[in-house]
């Protein structure tokens, strides 16, 4: 039976089942731009205002100090939309057969701005070359306790053997007026654009070709911020993208300093800045000596460079605070069921996903079946069937149930779906 033990912190299994994320720091002539990814193309949650609650459900719970499955399963079976990610993460592909195998993704909905100023909208892919490789998991179980660094030292090794690996970069684009009649809402980080009417475009290739000197100068100190964007790329109205767009920054200044964009890897050293909001802890060069630390000032250029402003865009509708959870949650991950995955594929999705959730208490198992049964009726069936065995072979071993603690019950008798 799979288990499902999320979110681990730094030294845990690299062959566990959990989204690996993807992203890149391009260190371009007019600053930094990172593409801060995953290595899906959708994310659990749409709205930035659940991202706190969603990566607490999946991290220790606060009594026990254990990973939980009640808390897990809870918040999922309780936000529909997270199904079409849950449903890639149990499938195949949320177990990949190290770094070098798998695809990349922008996920969010960006801008793209040509020179003239025309904007469209986007999406990054960065499609493997060394194609898509997924494991076992009974494979992956045993390389959690005999090597446990195995995706890192894949990487490393690969490289350093001159096998370097690559990807193909890719964008999909869509005009404004084409977002304005699309079937689902383009800014939806649960969802995807079709391959067929959006399609893939080449731009480009990434290839790894040098390993870090030093793991914690380059890596460890590493901060990706999806705020950081040169001229030319810009933010959607995408609600998660608008949110990590604060947030990533702001942990950043929390775990590396105020002056974390100083540090080299972080540092845009290709370009000059110049910017009036200095000082603070740690600071590593000169400050930019006795540059105007004020605006409007009389010595140093004008605040904004026509150059480096957002392109305008039109708004017209009520902006007001909603709940976002009833927008369509099924059609894409029924297409992701019934047309995409073969047999054997959909089989192991629901092996594994009844093996994380029977970890989960009963009601919330019940709700989390259903919730699968309006995706497709064969994807609930298939997992309660699986549910019922382990249920019934655990009454014949007498397994006690780990995580049943006291008091869930209560809380469960006042949640709503
Ligand atoms: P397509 O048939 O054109 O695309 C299906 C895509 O699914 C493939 O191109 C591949 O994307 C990805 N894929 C293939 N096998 C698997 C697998 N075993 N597990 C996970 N992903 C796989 O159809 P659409 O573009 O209309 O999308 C249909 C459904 O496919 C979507 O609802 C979504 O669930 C899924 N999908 C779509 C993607 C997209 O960006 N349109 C990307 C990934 C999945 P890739 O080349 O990125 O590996």
């Amino acid at each position: 039976m799979s288990s499902y033990i999320p979110a681990g912190e730094s030294g845990s299994a690299d062959t566990v089942r959990d989204p690996r994320g993807f992203a890149i720091k391009f260190y371009t002539e007019e600053g930094n731009w990172d593409l801060t990814g995953n290595n899906t193309p959708i994310f659990f949650i749409r709205d930035a205002m659940l991202f706190p609650s969603f990566i607490h459900s999946q991290k220790r719970n606060p009594q026990t100090h254990m990973k939980d499955p009640d808390m897990v399963w809870d918040f999922w079976s309780l936000r529909p939309e997270s199904l079409h990610q849950v449903s890639f993460l149990f499938s195949d592909r949320g177990l990949p057969d190290g770094f070098r195998h798998m695809n990349g993704y922008g996920s969010h909905t960006f801008k793209l701005v040509a020179a003239d100023g025309e904007p469209v909208y986007c999406k990054f892919h960065l499609k493997t070359d060394q194609g898509i490789k997924n494991m076992s998991v009974e494979e992956a179980d045993r390389l959690a306790s005999t090597n446990p660094d195995y995706a890192i030292g894949d990487l490393f090794n690969a490289i350093a053997n001159g096998n370097c690996p690559s990807w193909t970069f890719y964008i999909q684009v869509m005009t404004f007026e084409q977002a304005e009649k699309f079937q689902f809402n383009p800014f939806d980080l649960t969802k995807v654009w079709s391959h067929q009417e959006y399609p893939l475009i080449p731009v480009g290739k990434m290839v790894l070709n040098r390993n870090p000197v030093n793991y914690f100068a380059e890596v460890e100190q590493l901060a990706f911020d999806p705020s950081n964007m040169p001229p030319g790329i810009e933010a959607s109205p995408d609600k998660m993208l608008q949110g990590r767009l604060f947030s990533y920054p702001d942990t950043h200044r929390h775990r590396l300093g105020a002056n974390y964009l100083q540090i080299p890897v972080n540092c845009p050293f290709r370009a000059r800045v110049a910017n009036y909001q200095r000082d603070g802890p740690m600071c590593m060069f000169d400050n930019q000596g006795g540059a105007p630390n004020y605006y409007p000032n009389s010595f140093s250029a004008p605040e904004t460079q026509p150059h480096f402003v957002e392109s305008k865009f039109q708004v017209s509708a009520d902006v007001h605070r909603y709940n976002s959870a009833d927008e369509d949650n099924v059609t894409q991950v029924r297409a992701f069921y019934t047309q995409v995955l073969n047999e054997g594929e959909r089989q192991r999705l629901c092996q594994n996903m009844a093996g994380a959730l029977n970890g989960a208490q009963i009601f919330i198992q019940k709700r989390m079946v259903e919730n699968l049964k309006a995706i497709h009726p064969d994807y609930g069936n298939r997992v309660q069937a699986l549910l019922n065995k382990y249920s019934a072979d655990a009454q014949e071993t007498s397994t006690v149930h780990v995580y049943s603690r006291p008091g869930a019950s209560a809380v469960a008798a006042s949640s709503k779906m």
